[in-house]
């Protein structure tokens, strides 16, 4: 395989032969979205899970191979690549893709990014997949944004800056939109780095989940901070409180300045 993965590597995007080359003149744009390998190229095997005879000759291949399911199976997509995690050895990398009949195109886009997200979001949130193509969006550079997005929202391949709010209630002790938008303002461009911006101390740190910083509220008009779990400072005055948090992130080495903004090509 050209390349690595499965274990520490992140799950890889692909594409196909014909979306890359739609896109092979602009892919210096596309940022955070590029494909990475194309699915002709890749040496992927497909096969039916429930077929004993293919399971079999994967299994006895003497390497790791990557592998999916073949389109045209009639199985349903979370049930086929659950089989096949289960049935292939672990040492097999598996491709996830989020449909298995590009024959009958979603009838818009909505439609197609439920699709792939439930389908890939289930089996990446299941631990299941090295890497995902995205077929049931025909647009191939939606497509890309489309499958970053779910292996971000998924906690699988953090790109971007991962914000955990939540929704407000009555205990809420400070402006929680208004002040998301000014951390996300300030920290937008922090690649990786997961911030939680919770109303209250009740049940906020709670419900933090994974998040590397915490911005709380723990009295009014009082802002507490976290790393991780673990309060680190206390009381602080809401209008010093973003700052303070930034400082907390450059504590941690996780800061780095915001690129200058683009000059407009002549
Ligand atoms: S974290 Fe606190 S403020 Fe936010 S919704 Fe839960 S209880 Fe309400």
């Amino acid at each position: 395989m050209g390349h690595d993965f499965g274990g520490e590597h992140p799950v890889r995007v692909f594409t196909t032969q014909a979306r890359w080359n739609a896109l092979a003149h602009g892919t210096a744009g596309m940022g955070d979205f590029k494909p990475e390998i194309i699915v002709e190229k890749s040496g992927v095997v497909a096969i039916d899970p429930r077929d004993p005879a293919a399971v079999d000759a994967l299994n006895r291949r003497p390497g790791p191979c990557l592998v999916t399911v073949a389109d045209g199976t009639g199985m349903e997509v979370i049930a086929a690549f659950r089989l096949l995690a289960a049935r292939a050895d672990a040492r097999h990398p598996v491709l996830l893709k989020d449909t298995l009949d590009v024959s009958h195109p979603q009838d818009d886009a909505t439609s197609a990014l439920l699709t792939s997200a439930r389908n890939l979001g289930s089996l990446l949130c299941d631990g299941i997949g090295d890497a995902v193509l995205v077929r049931s969006e025909t647009d191939p550079g939606q497509s890309l944004r489309l499958a970053y997005n779910i292996l971000q929202a998924a906690g699988r391949r953090i790109f971007k800056t991962d914000y955990v709010a939540c929704p407000s209630c009555g205990r809420t002790l400070f402006n929680l939109q208004q002040t998301t938008r000014k951390i996300r303002a300030s920290t937008g461009h922090l690649k990786g780095v997961r911030i939680a911006v919770m109303g209250c101390i009740v049940n906020g740190p709670g419900e933090m989940a994974d998040a590397d910083f915490g911005y709380v509220g723990g009295a009014p008009n009082k802002i507490n901070l976290y790393v991780g779990k673990t309060a680190v400072k206390f009381n602080i005055p809401e209008d010093e409180a973003v700052q303070r948090l930034i400082d907390l992130i450059r504590e941690h080495g996780k800061w780095v300045d915001a690129p200058p903004p683009a000059t407009p090509q002549a």
